[in-house]
């Protein structure tokens, strides 16, 4: 399937507040070509791509059918980043790169704080992120080789994670004969 796409599918993962939606941000604005963010979360609010609304959870039941069906056009294209804390519903065949964002979970805690998370949504997902819930769910569901994790803490983090991102897109283009240099 990737075979076909000019441009890559690029999926950003991790615990909710490892940083996914700020790199996936900066990474459209520094890719050497264009890359659409899609924030999974967003989507699924916009387009009601859910069951019901978890009060005690203060979340979305996902309809997971209706959101691979509205996705499936975007990712066959390619040139999109997926911004999710899941990524086994995707299909094998959509990744051409999976980046799972990492965080210390005290500094977890605090941004998840912030945010304004009720008590045990705070805990479950740090709890998540010390049990190393999302990796291990990335291993399991794509081939070692495009799967990549990186640690989120700093800005510092932020800006080489995104040029490392930028250079595997342009070796991701050269390798298929699609970049100009
Ligand atoms: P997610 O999309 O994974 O839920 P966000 O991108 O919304 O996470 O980030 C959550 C908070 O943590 C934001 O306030 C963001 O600025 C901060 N943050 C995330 N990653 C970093 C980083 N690498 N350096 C500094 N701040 C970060």
């Amino acid at each position: 399937m990737s075979t076909s796409r000019k441009a890559p599918v690029i999926v950003v993962t991790g615990t909710p507040g490892t940083g996914k939606t700020t790199h996936a941000e900066l990474l459209a604005q520094e890719s050497p070509i264009p890359l659409k963010h899609i924030n999974v979360g967003d989507l699924v609010k916009e387009k009601n791509l859910y069951e019901e609304y978890d009060e005690e959870w203060q979340s979305y039941t996902v309809d997971e059918d209706k959101l691979l069906d509205e996705l499936e056009p975007l990712a066959s294209e390619g040139g999109i980043i997926l911004d999710w804390h899941t990524c086994d519903i995707f299909p094998e065949r959509w990744a051409d790169l999976v980046v799972v964002l990492r965080c210390n979970h005290t500094m977890l805690w605090d941004r998840l704080e912030k945010r304004g998370y009720p008590l045990k949504k705070i805990q479950e997902n740090n709890e998540a992120e010390i049990m190393d819930v999302v990796i291990e769910e990335a291993r399991s569901s794509y081939a070692p080789e495009i799967v990549v994790e990186l640690q989120s803490e700093g800005t510092e983090d932020l800006e080489s994670n995104v040029s490392r991102i930028v250079q595997w897109i342009e070796a991701w283009r050269k390798d298929r004969g699609l970049s100009d240099s």
